[in-house]
C-alpha cells in the first residue's frame, strides 16, 4: 500500500537547520524579508539586515534580540539595490564581520498598480532596477566568495507574477520573469559547484507590497488591495520559505488562494489562463 509521504514527517520540533548560519536578506525591513528574519533569528541564524530605511532595520533587529540572537549575530545594512556599485563594498563589509555567507536572500522588491497605457516609461526602468539588476548585482558580488568556498546559496524572492502575467503589472510581471529565467539559469551553471539557488514562488501575501507598488505616474500607489490583504498571513509565509530553503528545494511556491493553481494550469493549459487573467483588470 501507498503511504502518504506527510505521515513520515518528523514530529513539529523547533527547528535549528539555519543555526549558526550566516544569512544576508535584502528587503528585511518590512513583510517577508522581516517575516524571514524573525523566523531565522528564532533558529540562531546571524543575520545581516538590508534595505534602505536604517530606523526600520533597526526596529526589525531589536525583534530578531527579542527572537533570541545577540547583538554580535545581527548586523544592519542599510543599502539600495539600485546603487548597483555599492554591492561589492557591501559585500566585504559582511565578510569583514562573519567572513563568510551562507545562504544570500535577495528578496527587495517594488511592484506595480497600472495599465501599460498609461504607465511611464521611467516606471518600467525603476521596476527592472529594483527587482531585477538589484539581484543580479549582488549575487554577481557574492557568487565568486561561494564559489571559492564550494558552498552557499543563493535564492531570489521572485512571484507567481514571474509565472502567469496579470492586468496592471505589466513591468512587474516583465521583471519577476526576468529573475525566473536568470536565476534558473544561474542553478544550471553553478549547481555543480556546491552552490545552491532557490526561486521563491509567493502568491498573494498579507503585506505593504500594493501599498508600495508604483502608479502609473512613479508615485507610490498608497492603497492595499483586497488580493493581498486577503493573501497568506506573512509569518506562515515565512515559515514555508525557512523549510523550502533548509532542504534547498529548487522552486518555493507558497500562498494559499486560487492564484497558486495558475502554476500548474499554465504549464497544462495557457489558454485557460490567459482566458481568466483577462477578467482579473
Ligand atoms: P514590502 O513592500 O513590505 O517589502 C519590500 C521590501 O523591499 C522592503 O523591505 C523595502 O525596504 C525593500 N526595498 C524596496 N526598494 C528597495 C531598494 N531600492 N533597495 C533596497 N531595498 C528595497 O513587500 P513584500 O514583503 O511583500 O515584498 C518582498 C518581496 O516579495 C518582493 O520582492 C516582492 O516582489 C515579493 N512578492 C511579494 C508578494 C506579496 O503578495 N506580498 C507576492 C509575490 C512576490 P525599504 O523601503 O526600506 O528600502
Amino acid at each position: 500500500m501507498l503511504k502518504n509521504p506527510l505521515s513520515r514527517r518528523k514530529p513539529n520540533r523547533a527547528s535549528t537547520e539555519f543555526k549558526g548560519q550566516v544569512v544576508w536578506i535584502t528587503g528585511a525591513s518590512s513583510g517577508i524579508g522581516e517575516a524571514l528574519a524573525v523566523g531565522l533569528a528564532a533558529q540562531g541564524a546571524k543575520l545581516v539586515l538590508s534595505a534602505r530605511r536604517k530606523a526600520e532595520l533597526e526596529r526589525v533587529a531589536m525583534r530578531c534580540l527579542q527572537a533570541g540572537l545577540t547583538e554580535v549575530d545581527v548586523m544592519v545594512l542599510p543599502l539600495d539595490v539600485t546603487d548597483l556599485e555599492a554591492m561589492p563594498e557591501a559585500t566585504n563589509t559582511v565578510l569583514d564581520r562573519f567572513s563568510h555567507i551562507d545562504l544570500l536572500v535577495n528578496n527587495a522588491g517594488l511592484s506595480q498598480r497600472s495599465l501599460c497605457k498609461d504607465t511611464d516609461l521611467d516606471v518600467y526602468k525603476k521596476l527592472l532596477d529594483v527587482d531585477v539588476l538589484g539581484q543580479i548585482a549582488l549575487t554577481k558580488a557574492v557568487l565568486p566568495h561561494m564559489l571559492q568556498r564550494h558552498s552557499g546559496h543563493i535564492s531570489v524572492t521572485a512571484s507567481v507574477a514571474g509565472k502567469v502575467g496579470v492586468p496592471n503589472r505589466t513591468g512587474y510581471c516583465a521583471a519577476k520573469h526576468a529573475v525566473m529565467g536568470f536565476f534558473d539559469a544561474l542553478r544550471a551553471e553553478v549547481e555543480d559547484d556546491g552552490i545552491k539557488v532557490s526561486t521563491i514562488v509567493p502568491g498573494f501575501i498579507n503585506t505593504a507590497i500594493a501599498h508600495n507598488a508604483l502608479a502609473a505616474n512613479g508615485e507610490a500607489y498608497g492603497k492595499d488591495d483586497a488580493y493581498i490583504e486577503g493573501g497568506m498571513d506573512v509569518d506562515e509565509a515565512a515559515q514555508v520559505i525557512i523549510r523550502g530553503l533548509a532542504r534547498g528545494t529548487r522552486e518555493i511556491p507558497v500562498g494559499k488562494g486560487k492564484e497558486m493553481s495558475a502554476l500548474w494550469v499554465k504549464r497544462i493549459s495557457p489558454e485557460a489562463v490567459f482566458r481568466i487573467t483577462r477578467r482579473l483588470r
